[in-house]
Parts: structure tokens; C-alpha cells; sequence
């Protein structure tokens, strides 16, 4: 598989983005001419530093405003084309993009553009070079890649072929199965981009809000098909325009990248099976059963503070590491790791050392670990090892994003049997301190905004999860957007972001005094709320207090029984509904570096995470607050 990316797409300095784009695994890249106006250093010493990288200049752009002008603008535009011919010669790339014309003076007709292109055709030829002419959306004559075909058609010369864009075609709502009766090889290259589904202004949509593959709304998967049907065999290239990006990590964009187009052509060769597609083998997403365990680093000292919270919320310490200072603690079908084993070189330790306590790693259940760690290497995903003594487990895992490693359980003998190998059972100190707590509903990570799209991104190709609608949280600090990966059809593993860009939201404090992302919370479901909060109390759990203005307000929103919202307050238990069911929380006062516990019950099949509770929620959590707006330890 050949891809490229345009430099324009990632952020840095022209060599910064070259080696983060190289190192993604990229096979080459767009040059946009501004690159190396702006860079001081000249077409052949572009060219050779290009070629240092390993990667090869797939296209050179943009050229525009070329095809059906009137004279004297027609005979410039030949100068200015064969001006860049010489440009390219010295680039080594022998393809130039031509968009659509979008001036004024433009004169329409498929016939007059045709003759242009054939002329450019000849002209190209005695270059060495070919020209690619794309359709821009916004195009003054030509805005829908369907007409660009007729006019290359109709140019009927070998230099001349068609760019297509799936932003270009998609924005406009055209069935990409038009593609499908191209020919392949007058297709001379294919550039991609998603974007989020906005009503807008397509130019302006287009320049800012692109995307990679599979982070937005638009049917990349279905254009890409009906590309890969042509027999296609050319670089797949993204373009993507986006100021977010602009801002972001170069090696974290160049990444996101690659990861996108694999993931796209993955689905594309599941889709389509007769078809030839040039993308490794691999398994398909992961399904996930659920949240085996999570596991926290943490310090000799602060390890005392963590078990006895978790000892409040009713679990039991029911086993120690064999070789390890390891601890387990078990309820229901919980497991919660706590690592103290933080002397040394282990990442528990390495994590502990740069973020304190923390909820470093978690295991998933699948069906085959194996197979997992397979496929997330084949996304880029790095695989996670760490030296074992004799007798330990090794057990598949990779870096997550952010800071954290995920593992992959499964039933086979040695992982299935792992918690009785490495760890010997402890009696529990006392009896009957279970408070009902069943599973991990969900795990909420805490990100800055601008990398949620590399989380979600990760997340959905790697594993069987979609996204749900972004939802926005008002934080008195500024706003906080919340979205969840869930595992379909059955929401059995739920991770939900919370993307803050702001320091003064408690999420972003969270991240800055965390330095890092993280998980922020762990959300443990009960069967019965009201049975577990009884038992909490009895075991000195301190719940969150909830103002009692929050209860008058939900009493009035959904026409509480007032003894029914008595009992949720007497509780601290926040409640929302759906048409689906209902839904009840409690969360604990927070620990850390602002880190809490939530515990929920769905009834019925409600779909959410209680978001419209989480401005009580944050509001109570400032009010246990430090002055400076952190959380009292
Ligand atoms: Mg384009
Ligand atoms: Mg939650």
C-alpha cells in the first residue's frame, strides 16, 4: 500500500513534519508549493531531503485557475504551468494538481477545457511530467468530479488523468459509485479526507475542518470502495486541512494518519472481497466482553489512602503478587490491580515518578488476546513488554494512548488462569463488606480536546466500538466536551472522553496536575443503587454531597414523587432518564490528583452517561475544593 500525506496537513517546520511523517510508515508526500516558499532552501535541495527521509514526492500543487480562460489569460496560464514543469524537474515528481478554476473570468465548457488540457497534455510530455485535474467543490464551471472525468476524457492524452478527492465529492452529496466507471489508470492519484457533518460553506468546511478517515460523518469507507473497483492501484494521499491540527503534535497527526488509512482500507477489503486490495492481513476489530481489571500505580504511602477507599466501596483485598509488592482487590466480577512496585524501571514505576497515583493500565477481555495484540500492531499500535521473573505470565499488551498500557485477557489456559498463578489468595480481613458492585460500567479518560480525535480514532479501528454524539459539559470553568466509545452491538466495554482545553475546567486541572492524559474515573455498576448506598454508608463511604437545589430542580424536570427524590437525596444520588430507562449515580469524593469513583445502575437500556448531571457533579467537587480549585486529597 503506497500512502502519502500533503505537508500541509501536520503541523512544524518542513524537516520536523518530513520525519514524523516518515516515521508513521508513510511512503511519500504532497509538497505544497508554499512549503518550500516558506522554507529557505531550494526545489533540489527540497528534493534531496525528501529522498534522505525515504519518502518520495507523489504530487506537487496547487496550480490554479488554469483550464477555459479567454486570452490573454489563457497564454499566461501555459507559461505559469510550464514554469512549474521546471519546478517539478527539479523536485523529481512528475505529477502536478490542477483544481478546478474558481475565476471569474473563467469561460465554461467541457469542450474549451478539454482543448486546454490536451494542449497542457503536449506541453507536460516535453516535461517529462503529467497533470492531474481535480474537481474543486466549490469549482466556478466544473465543481463535481463526474465533469472532470468528460473533460480529461475528452483531452484523451496519456499526460492528462483525474485527481479525486473524496472531500470534494462527498461534501457535495455525490454518489461515489459514479467513480466506479473510470478507468483505473487514468485515475492519477486519490487524495482523502473525512470531515465532521457541518452545514456550511463548503470552501470554508473544506479549509478548516477536514479530517483523517473514520474521525468524521462523511462515507469515506463507501468512495473508497468504488475507487478500489476501478483497479486503482496508485498512492492513497491525504489532504487534510484543519487549524486544530495546525496546533497539534506532527508526530502524533503523522500517526493518526497512517493509522486512518489502514483502518480504511481494512474496511474496504472486508467489503469488498473479490477486489485486490494492497493492505497487510489482519484480524477483524476486537470485541470486547468487558473490563477485566484496572490497575493503578502507587507509592508505599498513598497505597494505605487508595485501599482504604476502595475498602469504603466494599471491596476486599483477596490476593498478593508472589513475586510482587501487588496488590489484588476483588468484587463482584471487579478487579482492581494496586501496584506498589514502583522501585526501579517498571512503567508502574515511570508512571507513578511523572503522574502520582494513578489508574495506569487496564485489561480487556476478548476472545482471543493474541489476535488482538496482532491487530492493534497492525494500527500502528505499540506492543507493551515489560521483563518477567520466571513463572509470570506474559500477557499481550499494548501502549494505550495517553500514558497507559491496555492488556488483552482471554480464555485460553495460561491467561484465564493468570490471577491464580501470580497471585496467592489472601482470607479477607473481614466478612461481608461486598456492597453489590457487579463490573466496570465504564472508564472515563481525561484528554486535552485537540488529541480526542486520535483517542476516538484508535479506539474505533482497533476494536468492535462506535462513537456516540458528542455532548457538551458547561464546567463554571468553560466547556468540556464529552464523547463515549461503546462495543457493538452490546455496550459490554464503554470508555467515555472528556476533552478540556482549558485549564480552569476541573478536567484540565485534572490533566495539568496529572500532566498527562488519564483515567479521570472508573464507573462501577450495581444492581440496585439504593441497596448499595445503604451498604456504602455502613462501610463510612463518603459520597459526593449533592446540593439540595439539584433535587428541587430534577423534581420539577421529570415530576419526581417527592418521597422518591427524598430517597435519592438522602443518598446523594444524582438521576437522569431516556425513553430508554433511567439511570443513578453516585460518585466519591475525589482522590489524588482528582481522580473519583462513580457508581451507577441503568434500568431499562439507557443509552447515556448522566451528562447533564455532570455540571453538579464538577459544581460539587469545586466546593470540596482546595483554594486554588483542586480537590481536597
Ligand atoms: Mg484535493
Ligand atoms: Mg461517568
Amino acid at each position: 500500500m503506497r500512502t502519502s500525506i500533503a505537508t500541509v496537513s501536520i503541523s512544524g517546520e518542513f524537516p520536523e513534519k518530513l520525519g514524523a511523517i516518515a516515521k508513521a510508515g508513510f511512503s511519500g508526500v504532497e509538497i505544497f508549493e508554499n512549503d518550500f516558499l516558506t522554507y529557505d532552501a531550494s526545489p533540489r535541495e527540497v528534493a534531496a531531503m525528501v529522498r534522505d527521509f525515504g519518502l518520495e514526492i507523489t504530487l506537487f500543487q496547487p496550480f490554479r485557475d488554469f483550464e477555459g480562460m479567454p486570452e490573454p489569460h489563457r497564454a499566461r496560464a501555459f507559461e505559469r504551468a510550464e514554469r512549474k514543469f521546471d519546478v517539478m524537474g527539479e523536485l523529481g515528481t512528475d505529477l502536478m494538481l490542477i483544481c478546478s478554476n474558481v475565476s471569474p473570468v473563467s469561460l465554461g465548457g467541457i469542450d474549451r477545457a478539454a482543448a486546454d488540457f490536451h494542449e497542457l497534455g503536449e506541453r507536460a510530455a516535453r516535461h517529462g511530467v503529467r497533470v492531474g485535474y481535480e474537481a474543486l467543490a466549490w469549482g466556478r464551471h466544473i465543481n463535481d468530479h463526474r465533469d472532470a472525468w468528460e473533460i480529461v476524457r475528452r483531452a484523451d492524452h496519456r499526460q492528462v488523468g483525474l485527481i479525486l478527492d473524496s472531500f470534494h465529492t462527498l461534501s457535495r452529496k455525490i454518489d461515489p459509485n459514479s467513480i466506479r466507471s473510470i478507468p483505473g489508470d487514468k485515475i492519477f492519484i486519490v487524495q482523502l479526507a473525512d470531515a465532521p457533518l457541518f452545514d456550511m460553506d463548503l470552501l470554508y468546511w473544506s479549509r478548516h475542518f477536514r479530517n483523517m478517515p473514520g474521525e468524521g460523518d462523511l462515507p469515506v469507507v463507501d468512495f473508497m470502495r468504488a475507487v478500489a473497483a476501478t483497479g486503482y492501484a496508485g498512492p492513497l494521499s491525504l489532504e487534510i486541512f484543519n487549524d486544530q491540527f495546525r496546533g497539534g503534535s506532527a508526530r502524533a497527526l503523522a500517526e493518526d494518519g497512517h493509522r486512518s488509512l489502514v483502518y480504511l482500507m481494512d474496511q474496504v477489503k472486508r467489503l469488498e472481497p473479490d477486489i485486490r486490495i494492497d493492505v497487510p492481513d489482519m484480524p477483524d476489530r476486537i470485541a470486547v466482553e468487558g473490563v477485566e481489571f484496572v490497575e493503578f500505580t502507587t507509592g508505599p504511602e498513598e497505597k494505605a489512602n487508595l485501599a482504604a477507599l476502595l475498602e469504603t466501596l466494599g471491596f476486599a483485598r483477596t490476593g498478593q503478587h508472589r513475586n510482587r509488592a501487588v496488590e489484588l482487590f476483588t468484587q463482584g466480577a471487579i478487579r482492581i490491580v494496586v501496584n506498589t512496585d514502583v522501585e526501579g524501571s517498571s512503567f508502574a514505576g515511570a508512571s507513578y515518578s511523572v503522574h502520582g497515583t494513578n489508574a495506569y493500565a487496564f485489561g480487556l477481555k476478548v476472545d482471543d488476546a493474541h489476535n488482538a495484540l496482532r491487530r492493534a500492531q497492525a494500527l500502528d499500535a505499540t506492543r507493551f513488554a515489560e521483563p518477567r521473573a520466571s513463572g509470570e505470565t506474559a500477557i499481550p499488551a499494548i501502549q494505550g494512548v495517553g500514558n497507559g498500557v491496555i492488556y488483552f485477557l482471554d480464555g485460553s489456559p495460561a491467561l484465564a488462569n493468570v490471577w491464580d498463578s501470580e497471585f496467592a489468595a489472601v482470607a479477607p480481613a473481614s466478612q461481608g463488606t461486598d456492597a453489590g458492585l457487579t463490573r466496570i460500567d465504564h472508564l472515563a479518560q481525561t484528554t486535552r480536546y485537540d488529541e480526542m480525535l486520535t483517542w476516538l480514532l484508535f479506539y474505533t479501528s482497533i476494536f468492535s466500538t462506535r462513537r456516540t454524539p458528542m455532548v457538551d459539559v458547561v464546567d463554571p470553568g468553560g466547556l468540556v466536551r464529552s464523547q463515549a466509545i461503546e462495543s457493538a452491538p452490546t455496550p459490554s466495554f464503554r470508555v467515555t472522553m472528556n476533552g478540556a482545553d482549558n485549564r480552569k475546567t476541573f478536567a484540565g486541572k485534572f490533566l495539568a496536575e496529572g500532566f498527562g492524559t488519564s483515567i479521570q474515573h472508573i464507573a462501577l455498576a450495581t444492581d440496585d443503587i439504593f441497596a448499595t448506598a445503604a451498604r456504602l454508608a455502613g462501610l463510612g463511604f463518603q459520597a459526593l454531597p449533592i446540593s439540595r437545589n439539584y433535587y428541587d430542580d430534577l423534581e420539577a424536570r421529570f415530576g419526581l414523587e417527592p418521597a422518591f427524590s427524598d430517597a435519592l437525596r438522602a443518598a446523594s444520588i444524582l438521576y437522569d432518564r431516556d425513553d430508554q430507562g433511567e439511570y443513578f449515580q453516585i460518585y466519591s469524593r475525589t482522590f489524588g490528583e482528582g481522580f473519583f469513583f462513580e457508581i451507577v445502575e441503568r434500568r431499562g437500556a439507557y443509552a447515556g452517561y448522566g451528562a447533564m448531571n455532570a455540571p453538579f457533579r464538577i459544581a460539587a467537587q469545586r466546593r470540596l475544593a482546595r483554594p486554588d480549585g483542586m480537590p481536597k486529597v
